[in-house]
């Protein structure tokens, strides 16, 4: 039995982990469990699968919580949450929570010892190379859950990072493929939150239609793999069944296919190096007929671009990209803000911030504090 502990339980990647785990209660067993406001929920989940900790965002939440499960530990907030990911008893923490907030946390599990099913991408987005030295320190595993993270991690299998040439990171395009900037400028957030392919909480769906997500997915592959920004290319594939490739020195590529279903990522996250029975449907090719691959537009979606500038310049570029496209994203999810001042916000905050290196933790927490007093 695996012992897993899932932050962000109560979210789109978080319910599908434990709709997998459900049906394979022989295999795991969940010893915590977090969420952030969706408390009813989260309850029903404690009654279904019996953890001993949890932690919710409020202490009232937590209060309440405790007169319900009077033998369970529930702690609250966000030194709850860092608090949980260090003690929690487990083999593997799942972290599904949204935004930087998911950094500390994975840090704390790492240090204590747990491997991580990492779909949180904004810690690496914000701590790469920290949260990966962290790993290598502790002999920790970091399993990506990201679907074009996971093909390009099944495509690693028996070969080496050092004889990657290439990565090909496919994108689906999200909404508002093949849009000028001019069309960019009249869309609602109605038509921004049904991205084509992918059922997805609000935060990355808006990140896929500003293709932000990818330039978030180019640098948490540069940290992954150890493949610099140069060797990460972006090709947009509509279809969404190739989740990504990776072509080796000899030229030679290896692609992971599936139709676009996030319970395969996690399923494998989850049992790596083994696979389980999955109820995901296989691929129809002779219904698909054809596969697509373009260029992606950066003059229209500039957040692509400022990512690879972000990842290039380095320092403390990436995390003031996060920073912004988290507070825009949220203003724009309020109807506070256009979609198209997503993009132009990102880019007058990255012209005009003064770089700092990073060397700790709480630089990058100061960092993201700076930028989110600036733009809240
Ligand atoms: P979501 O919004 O559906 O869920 C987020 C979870 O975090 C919820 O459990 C929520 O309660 C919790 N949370 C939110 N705010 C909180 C707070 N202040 N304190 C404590 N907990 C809080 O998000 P999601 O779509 O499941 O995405 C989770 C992560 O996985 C993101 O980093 C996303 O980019 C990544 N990811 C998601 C998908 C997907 O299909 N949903 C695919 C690839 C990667
Ligand atoms: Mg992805």
């Amino acid at each position: 039995m695996k012992k897993i502990s899932i932050l962000g339980s109560t979210g789109s990647i978080g319910t599908q982990a434990l709709d997998i785990i459900s049906k394979n209660r022989d295999k795991f067993s969940v010893k915590a469990l977090t969420c952030g406001k969706r408390v009813e929920l989260l309850a029903k989940q404690i009654e279904a699968f019996r953890p001993e900790l949890v932690c919710v965002e409020d202490e009232k939440d937590a209060l309440e919580l405790n007169k319900r499960f009077p033998k369970l530990e529930v702690l609250w907030g966000e030194s709850g949450l860092q608090e949980l990911a260090a003690k929690t008893d487990c083999d593997m923490v799942l972290n599904a929570l949204v935004g930087m907030r998911g950094l500390v946390p994975t840090y704390e599990a790492i240090k204590s010892g747990k491997d991580i099913a990492l779909a949180n991408k904004e810690t690496l987005v914000t701590g790469g190379k920290l949260i990966i030295d962290e790993a290598k320190k502790n002999g920790v595993s970091i399993i990506p859950v990201d679907s074009e993270h996971s093909a390009i991690f099944q495509a690693l299998q028996g070969n080496s990072d050092k004889d990657i040439k290439r990565i090909y990171l496919t994108a689906s395009g999200g909404p508002f493929r093949g849009y000028t900037l001019e069309q960019l400028e009249e869309v609602t957030l109605e038509q921004a939150l049904k991205h084509p392919n992918w059922s997805m909480g609000n935060k990355i769906t808006i990140d896929s239609a500003t293709m932000m997500n990818k330039g978030l997915e180019v640098i948490e592959a540069r940290w992954l793999f150890d493949v610099e920004p140069e060797r990460i290319e972006v090709i947009v594939h509509k279809e969404s069944i190739i989740h990504s490739m990776v072509e080796y020195k000899d030229h030679s590529i290896i692609a992971q296919l599936g139709v676009p279903d996030m319970r395969v990522p996690i399923s494998y996250a989850l049992t790596y190096p083994e696979r389980i029975q999955s109820d995901v449907p296989s691929v129809d090719f002779f219904s698909l007929g054809s596969l697509t691959f373009e260029k992606a537009d950066t003059k229209v979606f500039k957040c692509l671009k400022m990512a690879y500038e972000a990842l290039e310049k380095g320092k403390s570029y990436p995390v003031v990209l996060n920073a912004a496209n988290e507070v825009l994203v949220q203003q724009f999810l309020e109807k506070k803000i256009s979609f198209i001042d997503i993009q132009n916000t990102i880019e007058r905050v990255m012209n005009e911030h003064v770089p700092v290196n990073i060397h700790g933790l709480s630089d990058i927490l100061s960092i993201d504090n700076e930028i989110r007093g600036k733009l809240e």
